[in-house]
Order: C-alpha cells, then sequence, then structure tokens
C-alpha cells in the first residue's frame, strides 16, 4: 500500500528503460551508465570523447543483465492495482530486436524463469484472486478479436499462444509480420471488492509494431503505406501519453486506430507503463536516440 502511495505521487505515467544484451562481442557498445536511480548516460559515437555524452532520466532503468524476475517485481504493484479497480496499460516501444516480445512474452521456447510480463502478471492475478467470472460482451468492436472466460493461467497461456501463433502465421505471407504488427493483450476484470461492491478494470499488455524509420526509397506501394501507418500510430501514441501527462483538457484520441481502442484503458484514473527498449550496439545509435526522445517526452 505504501508503494502505490509513493507511485501515486508520482502521476499516472512511468516510463522504464531496458537494455538488452550484445550478442556479437565484436560490437562496440553505446550505453556508458546506468544508475540505480534511472540514470541513463549513452555515447554518440559520431562525437569527439568530451561532446559525446547524452544524459536521460526515466523512472527505472533496467541493465542488459536485469533479469524478467526483476524487471517483473517492479512492475507487480502497478499489474496489482488492477485489482483496486485501477485501469492498467503497460507498452513495449522499441525498434525490432531491442527485447519488446521478450519482455512481453520472453524469448521463444522460454523456460520458466523466461516467462515475461504478461504470463507473470496473469499468475500474479490469478494468486490472489482465486474466483473468475465470465466474459460478457463488452461492445468492443474489432473484427478478428475474440473474448474469452479463463479460470486459470493455464488458460491464459494457451490463449496468449494461440495469439502468438496468429502473429506468426501471417510473417511468412508478410515480410516480418510480428515486428510491423502490434499486439494487444486485453484482460478484462470483474469482481467484488471485501465490502461488496463491484470491481471493473482492464489490463492492457502491448507488444508495439517496431519504431524504427523505414527508408523510403528502399519500400514502395503496400510495404511504404504500411509503414507509415505505423509510424503514424505510434507518434499518435506519444502525443496521446503526454497530453495526458500534461493533463491537458483535449486528448487526440482520435487520430489513430490504436489510441481509439485504447482510449478507456488510457484516459481517466487509468496507470500507463511505458517500457523503452534498446538495442546497445553503436550502429543503433540513431534508433536508440529516437527511443530515448520518445521515451522522454511522455515521462
Ligand atoms: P523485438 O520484439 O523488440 O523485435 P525480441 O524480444 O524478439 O525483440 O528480441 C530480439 C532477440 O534478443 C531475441 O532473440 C530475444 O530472445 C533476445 N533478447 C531480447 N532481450 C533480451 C534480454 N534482456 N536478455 C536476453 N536476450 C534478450
Ligand atoms: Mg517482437
Amino acid at each position: 500500500k505504501l508503494y502505490n502511495m509513493v507511485q501515486d505521487l508520482k502521476g499516472n505515467i512511468r516510463v522504464f528503460c531496458r537494455v538488452r544484451p550484445i550478442f556479437n562481442s565484436e560490437m562496440k557498445g553505446v550505453i556508458d551508465y546506468i544508475g540505480k536511480d534511472g540514470s541513463l548516460f549513452v555515447l554518440d559515437p559520431s562525437k569527439p570523447q568530451k561532446d559525446a555524452r547524452k544524459t536521460f532520466q526515466f523512472n527505472q532503468v533496467f541493465a542488459p543483465t536485469a533479469t524478467q524476475d526483476d524487471v517483473f517485481r517492479e512492475t507487480q504493484p502497478l499489474i496489482r492495482s488492477v485489482m483496486d479497480g485501477y485501469n492498467v496499460c503497460i507498452f513495449a516501444y522499441g525498434q525490432t530486436g531491442s527485447g519488446k516480445t521478450y519482455t512481453m512474452s520472453g524469448p521463444p521456447g522460454r523456460s520458466a524463469t523466461e516467462m515475461g510480463i504478461n504470463y507473470l502478471a496473469l499468475n500474479d492475478l490469478f494468486l490472489i484472486y482465486i474466483r473468475t467470472c465470465s466474459s460478457e460482451d463488452d461492445g468492443l468492436s474489432l473484427p478478428d478479436a475474440t473474448m474469452h472466460s479463463v479460470n486459470s493461467t493455464m488458460d491464459v497461456l494457451r490463449l496468449m499462444e494461440a495469439g502468438e501463433v496468429n502473429r506468426a502465421v501471417s510473417s511468412t505471407s508478410m515480410n516480418n509480420r510480428s515486428s510491423r504488427s502490434h499486439s494487444i493483450f486485453m484482460v478484462h476484470v470483474r469482481g467484488k471488492d471485501t465490502s461488496g461492491g463491484t470491481i471493473r478494470s482492464c489490463l492492457h499488455l502491448v507488444d508495439l509494431a517496431g519504431s524504427e524509420r523505414v527508408d523510403k526509397s528502399e519500400v514502395t506501394g503496400d510495404r511504404l503505406k504500411e509503414a507509415q501507418y505505423i509510424n503514424k500510430s505510434l507518434s499518435c501514441l506519444g502525443d496521446v501519453i503526454y497530453a495526458l501527462a500534461q493533463k491537458n483538457s483535449h486528448i487526440p484520441y482520435r487520430n489513430s486506430k490504436l489510441t481509439l481502442l485504447l482510449q478507456d484503458a488510457l484516459g481517466g484514473q487509468a496507470k500507463t507503463l511505458m517500457f523503452a527498449h534498446l538495442s546497445p550496439e553503436e550502429d543503433s545509435f540513431g534508433e536508440t536516440i529516437s527511443t530515448l526522445k520518445f521515451a522522454q517526452r511522455v515521462s
């Protein structure tokens, strides 16, 4: 409870940054320093050393050595606030290959200790909240979406795996589809609190499409349209979270389908967490800076 109060004082939007390991030891990295206080220093490889350092500040920064459990432990109080009736939205943002899916779902063929937030969150909610109720029609109109009633973490895991298979199947017919699509996992919670009052809340777990800029000279036609659509939806998401953080009276939800769909999950008393994922290699520096700027603006 005390932890929740401290978080509440900070407002309803938090940004955590996660840096994945470098896999090829030949590659140079750009991360200079990660502080326990959420500070992050990166080095611009094109600048002389004295001008190279750029500094950023987030609520938390996770180093490449951070485990799935380390990340989940910092996220758990937010997820539990769903049971206090808050709507919670967690986003994974970053260029393709930066670790979004790793954070949300885990690596392919994951072991028990490599499970991502999706699984750990649901497991946690089932642990503290045993009885489940049927899903009902919420007036949600998504042509290909279905709503399922679940009774255990395993039920949820099976549904998530089916979703992942759907995302992967399209990737064979269209160039790397999974990084060019948003994956949105919505959990609706209906229940009664200890005094008999009704709880209605939701948890949205969103693995966003890759944020990398697509070179207009390299793609044409549908691929270009798709890339422009993704960039637009990500920048609209940034605008909405920024407007919420500023407590603006007008929040531009209507500018993209993504934000329109998430309108109820983001407004009002909702709590939002953005994971900004970084690929630390030197050749990703441009995308790293644009991810950091996006994340800094909404925090
Ligand atoms: P994205 O979803 O952003 O495209 P992935 O989550 O697929 O990126 O990550 C790219 C690769 O890096 C995968 O092989 C993934 O398992 C690995 N990876 C990402 N983050 C980590 C991490 N923190 N620790 C170990 N491996 C990671
Ligand atoms: Mg992915």
